[in-house]
């Protein structure tokens, strides 16, 4: 089943919600704009005397009206590898090849052995080949060429991350919200 984005009440995006929590926001009128172009459809219950079905309908992008101020540039999103992937487009970041999740691994481009941290911009997407063949070396003194510059994931880019089925406009919304510059905005947007 689709998310449901949820913007605060500055139309920033805030996180996924799923269809209970957003069903609960509209029956407690915490909704103040409906900003999607397309819609969820929840079936009700059935109604004895009306003989028929109640239905809710969900809108994708829902601006709620809690007073939540954000602060985007302190955020830093949990390091863990299934973001770390996707990040990286599952591709291994020495080899330039595209792998599936269970076969890649996440490599500290200064070794931890090496006085390197366990941080966004320490870490790539490696095959476990690349990763074996550079042992717990730098990439410079394994002679082995990083492809791409590691990055924090912004807020916005961190819940397209953490996207299952994002729908086209809820896609389009949050592109709207990263910088052209980012390799997220260019994966996303390639013709
Ligand atoms: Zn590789």
């Amino acid at each position: 089943m689709h998310k449901i984005l949820r913007l605060n009440s500055a139309g920033h995006p805030i996180d996924w919600i799923n269809y209970q929590t957003a069903a609960r926001l509209y029956y407690l009128n915490h909704i103040i704009c409906e900003c999607g172009s397309s819609s969820i459809r929840l079936r009700g219950g059935y109604n004895r005397l009306k003989r028929h079905r109640s239905f809710l309908n969900l809108n994708s992008i829902v601006s709620t009206n809690n007073i939540n101020k954000l602060d985007y540039s302190a955020f830093t999103p949990p390091l863990v590898n299934t973001t770390l992937f996707k990040r990286d487009g599952h591709q291994c970041l020495y080899c330039g090849n595209i792998f599936s999740h269970n076969q890649l691994s996440r490599d500290h481009i200064i070794p931890l052995s090496k006085g390197g941290n366990d941080t966004w911009t320490n870490v790539v997407t490696s095959c476990k080949r690349c990763n074996n063949s550079k042992g717990a070396r730098t990439p410079e003194d394994a002679r082995m060429l990083l492809l791409a510059i590691p990055f924090i994931p912004s807020r916005v880019e961190y819940i397209i991350l953490r996207g299952r089925t994002i729908l086209a406009d809820q896609m389009e919304f949050l592109i709207s919200h990263i910088p052209k510059s980012s390799p997220i905005f260019q994966r996303y947007t390639k013709p």
